[in-house]
């Protein structure tokens, strides 16, 4: 199985370092953490209490999520086009408000059952090799522990909290939105504690993964790090420097 996961704590660098890491090798990217996001934005969107476990398991079960490789309309930097319907919500789902509500949302059982189960099939079938693509770079929470715990090789990306929160917030005010650090690190502080401390799936390394400490480290040197265990624990090429985006505008999760 040619997977890999990468899990750890908000802002720990997961995507970035990812998303370079499954250019390289030529893997299908996928952040789980959009799923989440996209039914926390629903929530908010239908004004339905967050806390509601089982209007919130409805809401997961049924949301049409789709994830798809941006088109050449949508160079913003995105990694990828977040669709629920129709409607583009690449960057709605990032918003503060959603980061406020997200990690109760994603406590909640029947959330996970739903997603988790959806997350573990993209994992198998891009993993095991019955697309055409080499294999998956997987980011999120459980992804080493819960969703695909027999990948062959796990990371767990680690940095204080203070650099988390000053990361996130560069990459808000990089994109025009509104920033406030002091609400970042709070809420940040907040959603660790309760993707730690849930009872389904908590946040914490895989016995057998990796564990990376990202602070000081550019993201090429994590990267470099990730590309070298890989040769190790998977059965790839050796690394290529900077390949283009290899999803072909094919729909990772269908909507
Ligand atoms: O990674 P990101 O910060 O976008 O994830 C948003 C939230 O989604 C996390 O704080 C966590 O509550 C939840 N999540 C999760 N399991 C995953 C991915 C994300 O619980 N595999």
């Amino acid at each position: 199985m040619n997977a890999i996961t990468i899990d750890g704590p908000a802002a720990s660098g997961k995507s970035t370092v990812g998303y370079q890491a499954a250019q390289r090798l030529d893997f299908i990217f996928f952040d789980t953490g959009v799923m989440y996001r996209a039914v926390a934005w629903a929530l908010l969107d239908r004004g339905i209490d967050s806390t509601d476990v089982e209007a919130v398991g409805q809401v997961a079960a049924q949301l049409p999520i789709g994830v798809k490789a941006p088109g050449a309309d949508a160079q913003d930097g995105r990694q990828a086009t977040i669709q629920i319907g129709d409607l583009d919500v690449t960057w709605s789902i990032r918003s503060p408000s959603v980061d406020s509500i997200v990690s109760v949302v994603a406590a909640n059982r029947l959330v996970r059952r739903e997603l988790s189960r959806k997350q573990r099939n993209i994992g198998l079938e891009y993993g095991m090799g019955t697309t055409e693509t080499a294999g998956v770079v997987m980011v999120g929470r459980d992804i080493g522990t819960v969703v695909l715990p027999e990948a062959p090789l796990k990371i767990y990306l680690k940095a204080p909290l203070d650099e988390r929160a000053r990361r996130r917030y560069n990459e808000l005010v990089e994109r025009g939105s509104e920033a406030d650090f002091a609400r970042i690190q709070d809420d940040m502080r907040l959603r660790d504690q309760i993707d730690s401390e849930r009872t389904v799936a908590p946040l914490r390394p895989a016995m057998d993964a990796f564990q990376i400490q990202t602070e000081g480290a550019s993201v090429l040197e994590v990267v470099e790090q990730i590309l070298q265990l890989a040769a190790k624990h998977l059965n790839v090429a050796p690394p290529s420097p900077g390949k283009p985006d290899n999803t072909g505008g094919r729909n990772i999760l269908p909507d």
